[in-house]
């Protein structure tokens, strides 16, 4: 190994000056986001860096290929001897600065080669719209910033082993060809336009994945903290897979505007947060998923299948907008949060399906809790006669649900009974005969025949009155105790 000079790049093979306060030269040496200037002097070195390198490998003399490139020279420009060696170009180590569409000295020198090839490099917002159209391979490189790539007409570019920070792929003619992706991973990633299967996308590991108006044909994985579907449409399954590392972090998945024609299977997941909005999936699977917070749920149809078994919704369930036209599952769901934060028609939603799998007495639990939240909801002043239906029965069995209610009623209304009876034969009660008012409505319910039998003279109207009681709490004795022993 030659010896180093004091000021010499410490990246081995390069014999570049370090740059400013750098151990290394201009082009090994980390650029921070947007704070490099000296663009000019890093392609100027950059040049050398090919020059060296081919005049060491190939025997040429550097001038040669200097001139080759336009820089100043000793020797005249003699492409012929030297084109067929830039077949392909290797870049080792290099740390290229934020490139955009004014540094045409750049993309020049890419011009010059036809396969590039990049291994270990880093770039800052690397936008591959402004890049000659050439076959690009990159190998465990690092991309920081933004990335932005559009289809290729000719060929995908290759990653291999690569990380980006934000990651977006446009497409911009059908059937032209995506990028390929091998053990990369992103911290951000997005597709936009897409209209083809994107067949490398099941091996992407991505904390955020965003895909815009594209279109999939088949299944789909999505390993990704941070989800979000719009304006697109799956012909298969999107399948957001739990992950043994993500196991204490949670999802965000917000889906807009999108078909699903297979299953949407958010199982076995944390998530933090969950918006359904205009969404028409065929069956969704959330089988043993946690939701932290309330999901919220807007013009989501489902057609075939619901299965929320074993789920846990933490702070409730709001399926006002939801519109399930095949079989929903709640089987073995957590219910606690469920009963204290749901609509109406939640509760409703929740109770057919308990219905259809012949699970009365969660079924009547969940119907109680339709009627005592519709109950809540009514007001005495706008609708009387149905809050006042849902009072008695809330009063007398709590919907059904309490047998010993009505019979704890029926016990005080008896005793009631029995003490004005008992009052009024002992003559405490003279008002009674003297209203003229109830001597009329005793006289009126005298003469309804079938009841005549039944009435205690002097007190028929009273006696009508608690008869009504009796039959309505003895009725829903009867309801109340049917829920509990129904087969
Ligand atoms: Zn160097």
């Amino acid at each position: 190994m030659e010896e180093k000079r004091e000021n010499q790049c410490v990246v081995e093979g390069c014999g570049l000056d370090r740059y400013e306060g750098h151990d290394k030269c201009i082009l090994h040496c980390k650029k921070e986001l947007n704070s490099f200037k000296s663009h000019k002097e890093f392609f100027k070195s950059l040049t050398q860096h090919i020059a060296k390198h081919y005049s060491n490998s190939e025997n040429i003399h550097s001038d040669c290929i200097l001139a080759f490139f336009g820089l100043p020279s000793r020797l005249e420009n003699n492409t012929l001897v030297i084109k067929k060696l830039y077949d392909k170009i290797d870049f080792y180590f290099i740390c290229f600065p934020p490139i955009d569409q004014t540094h045409h000295y750049f993309f020049d020198i890419l011009n010059k080669f036809g396969i590039i090839h990049f291994y270990h490099c880093e770039f800052y917002n690397l936008h591959h719209t402004h890049f000659p159209l050439k076959q690009y391979v990159f190998d465990q490189c690092k991309f920081q910033g933004t990335t932005i790539e559009t289809s290729h007409s000719q060929q995908g570019n290759t990653y291999s082993f690569c990380s980006f920070q934000n990651y977006t792929y446009h497409e911009t003619k059908n059937k032209e060809f995506p990028p390929t992706f091998f053990a990369c991973e992103f911290i951000s990633a997005s597709l936009l336009n897409l209209k083809v299967a994107y067949p490398n996308i099941s091996e992407w590991t991505c904390e955020k994945i965003t895909i815009i108006e594209s279109t999939f044909t088949k299944i789909l994985y999505l390993h990704a903290k941070e989800i979000e579907l719009k304006s697109s449409i799956f012909s298969s399954d999107v399948i957001i897979p739990f992950l043994k590392d993500r196991s204490h972090n949670s999802v965000t998945i917000l889906i807009y505007d999108v078909d699903i024609h297979g299953t949407l299977d958010i199982s076995n997941l944390t998530i933090e947060s969950l918006t359904l909005s205009k969404v028409l999936s065929n069956t969704v699977t959330a089988y043993n998923t946690t939701l932290i917070t309330k999901p919220i749920i807007s013009d989501f149809k489902v057609s075939n299948l619901v299965n929320f078994n074993g789920a846990i919704f933490k702070v409730g369930l709001d399926l006002d907008y939801a519109y399930f036209f095949g079989s929903t599952f709640f089987n073995h769901t957590n219910l606690a949060s469920l009963k204290q934060n749901c609509s109406a028609a939640t509760y409703r939603i929740i109770k057919d399906s308990f219905d259809k799998a012949a699970n009365t007495l969660e079924a009547n639990t969940f119907f109680a809790l339709e009627m005592d939240k519709l109950y809540r909801e009514l007001t005495w002043a706008e609708q009387p006669k149905d809050k006042f239906l849902l009072f008695v029965n809330k009063v007398t069995s709590n919907y059904g649900q309490n047998w010993l209610l009505p019979v704890f009623w029926i016990f005080i209304f008896s005793s009631a009974f029995l003490y004005i009876k008992s009052a009024h034969s002992n003559g405490y009660l003279s008002g009674l005969d003297t209203n003229s008012f109830l001597t009329f409505l005793n006289a009126l319910t005298g003469i309804i025949t079938p009841l005549s039998s039944f009435l205690k003279k002097g007190m028929e109207f009273i006696s009508l009155v608690f008869g009504i009681i009796f039959t309505i709490l003895i009725y829903q004795t009867i309801v109340a105790l049917k829920r509990k022993t129904r087969r």
